[in-house]
């Protein structure tokens, strides 16, 4: 029997434990969540602050969120939304949708809820067939335990600890400040100038909801060209801000030398991979936000029983979680074979070297920037999940991971592909 921790139960958790209950009699899933609910980021709350237990909020949801992708591309391979209604839909819908998902493969109870994940150490430093010893803490008794795993699948999530740049003088700034994290609406903002700092998915769309209320909103980012769409009146792309004027309280320095005036600034720039919870002697490091050292964003050079899930981003999160966690289960299963310790380290090595010679900052190290990235990411791990199931059928053992089909991968970039067509299209006939 190996049992196998599995930290969070937002999409990536649950998504984990569905295939380790259903994987094989040998694995024994143990799965901690630190609220009371299934769902993670999509629980959304009108706290901003600390939660019943006194924890950081951990939810980034606002009131109006709409997903930024299609359901289409959004669901797991095997549980696929309700085909009716609209494509981009409300994070109650997404919510409820992870809920039917746990009911489905009837997740919940083996959840413990409220049970926050404190340290993890392994039992054997150093050495590659190490177990971890988690010691976790009931929130509604205090009391602490600890619990041996074989594996561990961390899936804490990844947008809750927000990253605010250094700006200089901003302590100067007598303007309200808010990192997006701790956006709810938009109605604090009626009648202000507001400078949005960072235009990826929660900028923009933030940005357009304050030109409903606000009287000026400047988008303000470093990237080398404006937005080409269509934009509210009343907002302004200007360049990224680096300061804050001396001697004056609300005016903002940006990198191109101009100024602005502002009543408020809103921070969305993004968040910091966070895991608290690991020992030194895990040996993980987080730098630049590069997570180290994983090999293929997954998987624990060192400690191959140690797997991060849900690292790359601008990917199909939950598509992605759905391969990740299966690959790991083939792995701990001895179904697919790693590479030696010292091979995954030196291909993880290439890896980082290939990107810098592409010219990309080490900082997008786990960002998919190109659909090549992507959908290589996907076939790469496909590819050996589709000949370690030909292995075993031939050996005539049968092969556990149910849902895995050979054409999950081709089936989810035929449909991404037909609808970012479909959105280029709308967004065409719009300007038109
Ligand atoms: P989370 O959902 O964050 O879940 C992590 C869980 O771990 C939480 O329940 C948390 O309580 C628990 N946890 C953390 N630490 C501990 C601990 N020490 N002990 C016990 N439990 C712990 N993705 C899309 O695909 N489409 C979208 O449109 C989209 N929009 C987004 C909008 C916003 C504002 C944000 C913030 C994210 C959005 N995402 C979107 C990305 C989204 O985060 C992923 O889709 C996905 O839900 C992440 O799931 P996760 O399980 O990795 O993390």
């Amino acid at each position: 029997m190996k049992t196998v921790g599995i930290i969070g139960a937002g999409a990536a958790g649950l998504c984990a434990l569905r295939h380790a209950l259903t994987a094989s009699p040998n694995i024994v899933p143990v799965i901690w969540e630190q609220s009371k609910v299934v769902g993670g980021t999509w629980v959304y709350t009108d706290n901003i602050d600390k939660d019943d237990h006194g924890l950081p909020v951990h939810s980034s949801m606002y009131k109006s969120l709409r997903t930024n992708l299609p359901k289409e591309v959004m669901s797991f391979p095997d549980f696929p939304f309700p085909a009716e209604g609209d494509s981009f839909i409300p994070h109650a819908a997404m919510l409820r949708y992870l809920q039917d998902y746990s009911q489905n493969f009837d997740l919940e109870r083996h959840i413990k809820f409220e049970h926050v994940v404190l340290e993890v150490v392994p039992s054997k430093p150093g050495a590659s067939d190490t177990e971890w010893i988690v010691t976790v803490r009931d929130l509604t008794s205090d009391k602490l335990t600890t619990t041996l795993c074989h594996a561990l699948l961390i899936c804490n999530g990844h947008y809750s600890v927000p990253y605010i740049p250094s700006i200089d003088g901003i302590e100067n700034f007598c303007g309200s400040t808010m990192h997006s994290h701790s956006y709810r609406e938009a109605s604090p903002y009626s009648d202000q100038t507001v400078a949005v700092l960072g235009a990826s998915a929660s900028g923009l769309d933030i940005s357009v909801e304050l030109c409903s209320v606000a009287k000026k909103v400047y988008l303000c980012h470093n990237l080398p060209i404006p937005f080409p769409a269509a934009l509210p009146s009343n907002l302004e792309q200007k360049a990224g801000i680096v300061g804050v004027k001396q001697g004056t309280s609300n005016t903002l320095v940006l990198k191109d030398g101009s100024e602005l005036e502002v009543d408020a600034l809103l921070y969305c720039t993004g968040y910091y991979y966070t895991f608290p919870f690991l020992a030194d002697s895990c040996g993980v490091t987080v730098e630049d936000q590069q997570v180290w050292p994983l090999y293929r964003h997954l998987i624990h050079c060192d400690y191959p029983t140690l797997a991060f899930v849900g690292i790359p981003t601008k990917i199909l999160p939950f598509p992605l979680f759905d391969i990740q966690v299966r690959y790991v289960i083939a792995c701990l299963l001895g179904l697919v074979r790693l590479p030696s310790c010292s091979d995954m380290r030196s291909a993880t090595e290439q890896d980082v070297k290939k990107r810098a010679a592409w010219g990309h900052p080490s900082r997008y190290y786990h960002k998919m920037v190109s659909d090549d990235l992507l959908w290589g990411y996907f076939y790469d791990l496909q590819d050996d999940l589709r000949c370690a199931k030909k292995t075993a059928l031939k050996e005539g053992t049968p092969w556990p991971l149910t849902a895995s089909t050979d054409d999950d991968v081709v089936r989810l970039k035929g449909i991404w592909e037909i609808v970012y067509l479909r959105l280029v299209f709308q967004v065409l006939s719009f300007r038109n």
